[in-house]
Order: structure tokens, then C-alpha cells, then sequence
């Protein structure tokens, strides 16, 4: 069998998170979601004689997202009318911009298995979005909420090759959109929409095959697979000795499977011609605008806590992914390193570096599954960063045992508590003191004479099942480490 090559490109629809609609003062997002029609004006809705006028803070955003992707940003672009006749079109046409998009020539870094990944961006452009059509009991019914809202388009260099890389893209591209507020990018509610053009070639060569368009992928998951199965699909019809059909196919969840929607006739004639409504326009307020648009980007994020925290990659991923995570993450280390300096002991770069650890570590695993599981976010946490800072100095300076570490923080969650006050009311405060756990031991010796006498003759793996009882009646307060040591000692001793 020859070994084949996918060559893949995006096409990415954002909606973007303005006040407004694209040319309108309909309020952007009014009715999406609850009754039909009631959020359009005679402009939104082409009546004859009304006037677009372009909303600057679309254009901003966009501007923005392209500086994000390092794209070069037109200084000077105008809108296009593109015509084509589609119920959910009031119109007739759609304003848009084909000449002169305002952002192009792009790249954007993704992290692949593999290793970082670039993939060119063709262009950025503004366009207005279209209405919806819904079709109940046999009519169709058409609802224009949703048209000239601002629709942002995205269009890369089939720069692509596999599945996994389109599906990081697509991750990378909402995060920057929602770093710099542009877009929610909810896939699921249509904010962000994306096809793929995808074809094989014989590997080595450079001609390009037939492609072939996937419209309508409304989730991550799904543009893995149709990408994964499309690629299938074609290599067996090139095995065959069949050619692949320049076709637009759409995606059946239900059988996993892409599926032929319509054969590609002659390109469409959309007789683009100049808005003769809306004057071209020089774009240098616009970019200062953008420019001054800052916030730290997936990426950035992504290489300073790597080197900052020296944390697991994995670790950073979640981070990164969660921004609001992210930055209670942050506040906790900047409690934890005022902590430090305030303290009149001088802190080793190895107790710095456990700290941090110790933070990710509980948040990571801990706390973020108690709080996936009581549907809890970070956004509002019931624990404030400086409570979870105290925490992890209980934890560290060893005033809690593992497992009362745990009781604590559940019921800090509960309670949302200064955690001292809570290792002090449920007596959680570790017990070193000898003299204190001996009561315990003894006892524990006392209930288990056969597991004594298998410690007794070698048996070494039994004291964890003693130290659990010292802990299980401590309620989980002894120090496990000289719980085991006493436990020794006193069975040695007895011996
Ligand atoms: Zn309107």
C-alpha cells in the first residue's frame, strides 16, 4: 500500500463578543435563545433605505485577534457586498470584505505530541452573521436574532496533517478568544463554527489531491473524528484506483461518518462588488485601539509557567486551560512567597520550589475534583486564595497528617473557614509528641495481637495496617512516620 499524506485547512467562524450588531444597535445576543424576532431592526433586516454603520468595537476585536496571530492588519479596507438569494440572508446579500480583509498573513504556534507546530493564517475578515432556519412539523421558519451579528472568519494554509493538530488549533484558537475577551467561543451555542478542507497526496510528493470540504463541525471531538474518518475514506478510494470527488460532505454524529451533502458544481458567482453604502476606511485608530488590548496570551502563559513553577507539563495544560484556575493558582504562590519574606527564617530555593508543588499538587488533584464534583469554580470559590495559601502552609510545615490535610480542606469547602481555626476546633493538629500517641499504640497492640505476632515473625508490611489504626483513632491526627516508629518500638520492646 502506498503511504499517503493529509493536507488539511481551516475555515473558523467566531462570533464576536460586542454590545451591538455588526451595522446595527441591536443589542448582540438579545433573543438567541429564547423567542424568535424580537431583537432586529430595519437595518438587521434589509429594509430598503436604511443605512449600515459599522461597529468599530467589532472591528477592534478582530484587529486584536489578529495581532494575537501575528498577522499584519490592513491600514486601510473597505466591506464588499456578497450576493447570494438564501431565506436566512434578508438582504439578498452579505456585507463582508474579499479584496481587503483586515487581518492576514498570520501564524499561530500549537503544541502537538509531537512538538510546537506552526500554521500560517490566509486571513481574518469581518462579516455579518445570517438568520437562523428552523424546520418544524413540515414549514420552515426563519428567526433573524442572530443576523449582522459580527462574524469574525478565519481561513488558514493547509498547513495541517493529521487530526490531533486541527483539533489543537481549533483549542488554541478559542483560548485566545477568550484570553482577550473576543469571543466566548462556545462551539456548542454556534459562537464558533469551523470546516475543513481536506485532501491526501502521495507522501514526498508536492501536487495537491482532490479536496474536499467538511462543513459543520460543531465540536472539538468531532473534527478529530471526521478528520480521522475522511482520511480513511480516501485513502481506500485512492486504493480502489478511484479518484476522490471535489464534494462538500457534513458530518452524522449518530454513525460517525461523514456523508455526501452536494457535489461542487461551478464556483458560485457572489458578483462581489464594493459596499456602496459604508465608505471605505483608513484603519490607524483601530489598531492603537487593539494594541492597547492586553492580556497575556495561551502561549505566553504556557512558556512562563513552565519556567517560572517548574511544573509538569500536564499540569501547565490544565492551568493554562482554565484561566480563572490559572490566576487563583498565581495568587496563591504570591500569598505563599509575602509569607516567606515576612517569616524571619530564610527559606532554601528547595523549600521555595516544594511550596509551589505542594499548591499545584492539592490543586490539581484535590481540589479541583471536589469542586468538578459539588459543580464549584474557581470563578467563585468558596475557598479564597489566602485560605488556600494558609493551607498549604499547614500542610507544609507538617501541623496536619495527609489525612487530616484532607479533612481539612473538604471541610474548608464546606465551611469556606480560616483553616487554622478549623485545625484547631476539629482537633486536626498533627500529633508528634511521643507521649501523646503512646495511649493510642498500646491500644492498637492491645486489639490486634495476631497482626503484632506476624510483625513479630518478619513480617514488616502489617505495621501499615497498625499505623492505619493509629491514625483511624486519632482521627487521623498522629504523625504517621512516628506512629510507625513508636508502633516498632513498643512491639520490639514487648517482644
Ligand atoms: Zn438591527
Amino acid at each position: 500500500m502506498r503511504e499517503y499524506e493529509a493536507v488539511i485547512g481551516m475555515e473558523v467562524h467566531v462570533e464576536s463578543k460586542t454590545n451591538s450588531k455588526m451595522f446595527c444597535s441591536c443589542i448582540n445576543g438579545r433573543g438567541l435563545e429564547t423567542q424568535p424576532n424580537i431583537n432586529i431592526c430595519p437595518i438587521c433586516t434589509g429594509h430598503p433605505g436604511t443605512l449600515p454603520v459599522p461597529n468599530k468595537q467589532a472591528l477592534v476585536k478582530l484587529a486584536r485577534f489578529g495581532q494575537a496571530l501575528q498577522c499584519s492588519i490592513a491600514d486601510y479596507t473597505w466591506f464588499e457586498r456578497k450576493s447570494y438569494f438564501y431565506p436566512d440572508l434578508p438582504k439578498g446579500y452579505q456585507i463582508t470584505q474579499y479584496e481587503r480583509p483586515l487581518c492576514y498573513d498570520g501564524q499561530i504556534e500549537i503544541m502537538t505530541s509531537k512538538g510546537p507546530k506552526h500554521i500560517r493564517i490566509t486571513r481574518i475578515h469581518m462579516e455579518e452573521d445570517t438568520g437562523k432556519l428552523s424546520h418544524i412539523n413540515g414549514k420552515t421558519v426563519v428567526d433573524y436574532n442572530r443576523a449582522g451579528l459580527p462574524l469574525m472568519e478565519l481561513v488558514t494554509e493547509p498547513d495541517i496533517r493529521n487530526a490531533e493538530e486541527a483539533k489543537i488549533f481549533c483549542e488554541e484558537l478559542q483560548l485566545i478568544l477568550r484570553y482577550l475577551d473576543i469571543s466566548d467561543g462556545d462551539m456548542d451555542k454556534g459562537q464558533m463554527r469551523c470546516e475543513v478542507n481536506i485532501s491526501l497526496r502521495e507522501k514526498g510528493t508536492e501536487t495537491f489531491g482532490t479536496k474536499v470540504e467538511i462543513k459543520n463541525l460543531n465540536s472539538f471531538r468531532v473534527v478529530e473524528q471526521a478528520i480521522e474518518y475522511e482520511i480513511i475514506r480516501q485513502t481506500e478510494v485512492l486504493e480502489r484506483g478511484e479518484s476522490v470527488i471535489q464534494e462538500t460532505r457534513g458530518w452524522d454524529d449518530g454513525k460517525a461518518i461523514t456523508f455526501s451533502q452536494r457535489k461542487k458544481e461551478n464556483a458560485h458567482d457572489y458578483r462581489y462588488f464594493v459596499e456602496p453604502d459604508i465608505p471605505p476606511f483608513k484603519t490607524a485608530d483601530i489598531i492603537i485601539e487593539a494594541a492597547s488590548i492586553t492580556a497575556e496570551l495561551p502561549i505566553a502563559k504556557r512558556k512562563r509557567f513552565l519556567g517560572e513553577y517548574q511544573l509538569a507539563s500536564q499540569q501547565v495544560e490544565i492551568l493554562v486551560r482554565n484561566k480563572a484556575l490559572a490566576d487563583y493558582f498565581e495568587q496563591t504562590v504570591s500569598e505563599l512567597k509575602a509569607w516567606m519574606i515576612s517569616e524571619s527564617k530564610e527559606f532554601t530555593p528547595e523549600e521555595h520550589t516544594k511550596l509551589v508543588k505542594l499548591s499545584a499538587n492539592y490543586l490539581l488533584t484535590e481540589l479541583i475534583k471536589h469542586y468538578g464534583e459539588k459543580g464549584l469554580t474557581f470563578d467563585n470559590s468558596p475557598i479564597t486564595a489566602e485560605n488556600y495559601a494558609e493551607f498549604i502552609k499547614i500542610v507544609f510545615s507538617g501541623e496536619v497528617s495527609s489525612t487530616g490535610a484532607q479533612t481539612l480542606l473538604l471541610q474548608m469547602i464546606e465551611t469556606g473557614s480560616d483553616p487554622s481555626d478549623i485545625v484547631e476546633s476539629q482537633g486536626l493538629k498533627q500529633v508528634s509528641d511521643t507521649n501523646a500517641l503512646q495511649g493510642i499504640v498500646d491500644k492498637v497492640i492491645a486489639e490486634n495481637p495476631k497482626v503484632v505476632l506476624d510483625y513479630q515473625n518478619g513480617n514488616e508490611n502489617v505495621i501499615q495496617f497498625l499505623v492505619g489504626q493509629v491514625m483511624r483513632h486519632s482521627k487521623g491526627s498522629a504523625n504517621p512516620q512516628v506512629a510507625k516508629q513508636l508502633l516498632h518500638d513498643t512491639i520490639i520492646q514487648n517482644k
